[in-house]
């Protein structure tokens, strides 16, 4: 566990002398967060601060709470995040939680709490997906999500598994050397990445058994990205532990055609399941899910950009996370199995120059905004992508479900 604690900190975020880290946990992880907390005053940490979360009060809020909250978001909060953003704290993110915490929830009131959040957010918002603050987020397991995963096991048992595959997911062995291997990890995906950024794609044609047939146009500029990112002053980041993507943002306008779900997918607290999305110009037009379709509804609809596509990422099949053949109803470690496709915002830093560009900049380079952005799964292994050069050339970039260059 100290092991664990030590590569988010040291790895994932390089904290810096004098720098300030502020923890979000959930109360339940009260005891990993002291540990990171450890680790991250070893490394010189100006101060730690720590913003306690508990998805189950969260869930009786949801349920019980006046309805008049759901409109609100309070001006201290925007404030605690924004101002410590601004003075560039880093920023660590312990997740793990009961995939249906908010299960009958009315979808309604989901988004609009979250439609709330967006103005008073939209600076901090900025500052995050810009990369202006180095960002890191890492999950542990709890009794209900570790019994999602492995049902037939006893809680003792569940939570063990869960513990041992995440451990293993994020290269962790309890030898000491999470780090070197992280470092040699880093270093294939960046190899990875280059050669990616060397084709120089004009658009992707993705198709599989499950009915995906779907043509992604990626813009002129657009750059991928795996592993870090690196925040204006130089210091480098690893977004999410484990990481096994390569990514980029398509043409907000230039996604057509059908994408089937591969996987289901843990929206806002719920579970979405058999899910297809019909695409034209870059919207989503028509969509069925066997399961959860109300809250796929809701997440598609809270805004504009929701409609719209965001990231587009690859993941070989055959992977470390992918080859544990587990549905981990996280979203952390399931997008890390598989290709995945993002609807909402794309990430600035995916075209030359775009964390320095404002809004309307971005979007005049195809990049789609929203306050949304969630993954979804459509890896499969018999997944073929054919990427078309600037040229004209067709590249066969995956077969079979694993990269073809
Ligand atoms: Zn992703
Ligand atoms: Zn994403």
């Amino acid at each position: 566990m100290n092991e664990y604690a030590r590569l988010l900190v040291e790895v994932g975020l390089r904290v810096q002398k004098g720098q300030t880290l502020v923890l979000d946990c959930p109360v339940e992880h009260a005891w990993f967060a002291r540990l990171c907390a450890e680790a991250a005053y070893d490394l010189g940490c100006r101060e730690v601060v720590v913003d306690w979360h508990d998805t189950a009060i969260m869930r009786q809020k949801f349920l019980r709470a006046a309805d008049e909250v759901f409109d609100e978001f309070p001006a201290w909060r925007t404030r605690f995040l924004t101002d410590y953003a601004e003075a560039g704290a880093a920023s660590l993110r312990i997740g793990g939680s009961d995939p249906e915490a908010l299960r009958g929830v009315a979808p309604e009131r989901l988004a609009r709490s979250r439609r709330a959040a967006e103005q008073p957010l939209e600076r901090y918002r900025k500052l995050y997906m810009g990369n202006a603050v180095p960002w890191c987020i890492a999950s542990i397991p709890v009794p209900a999500w570790a019994k999602t995963v492995f049902p037939d096991c006893p809680e003792g048992e569940a939570m063990e598994k869960l513990w041992d595959a995440i451990l293993t997911s994020v290269r962790v062995t309890g030898d000491g050397k999470a780090m070197d291997r992280w470092r040699a990890h880093l270093d294939l995906l960046e190899a990875r990445k280059n050669r990616l950024n060397a084709l120089r794609f004009k658009s992707l044609h993705y198709t599989n058994a499950l009915g995906t047939d779907l043509r992604v146009e990626l813009p002129d500029d657009h750059l991928w990205v795996a592993g870090g990112s690196q925040t204006p002053r130089g210091q480098f980041f690893v977004p999410n532990m484990p990481t096994e993507e390569i990514f980029t943002a398509p043409v907000r306008t230039g996604v057509n055609g059908v994408v089937c779900a591969a996987l289901p997918l843990v929206e806002n607290g719920n579970i979405i399941e058999g899910f297809h999305f019909g695409v034209q110009d870059g919207k989503i037009v028509e969509f069925h899910a066997a399961r959860g379709e109300e809250y796929l509804r809701a997440a598609i609809s809270l805004d504009e950009g929701a409609s719209y596509f965001g990231e587009v990422a690859l993941v070989p099949y055959d992977s470390t996370i992918s080859n544990m053949d587990l549905l981990f109803y996280d979203t952390l470690f399931d997008e890390n199995a598989r290709c995945h496709l993002a609807f909402g915002a794309a990430y600035p830093e995916c075209i030359r120059g775009g964390t320095d560009m404002t809004r309307e900049e971005l979007l005049s380079h195809g990049l789609n905004d929203s306050i949304q952005h969630s993954d979804f799964m459509i890896g499969t292994p018999d997944l073929s992508i054919v990427g078309t050069t600037h040229d004209g050339e067709e590249v066969p970039l995956f077969v079979d479900g694993n990269f073809a260059i």
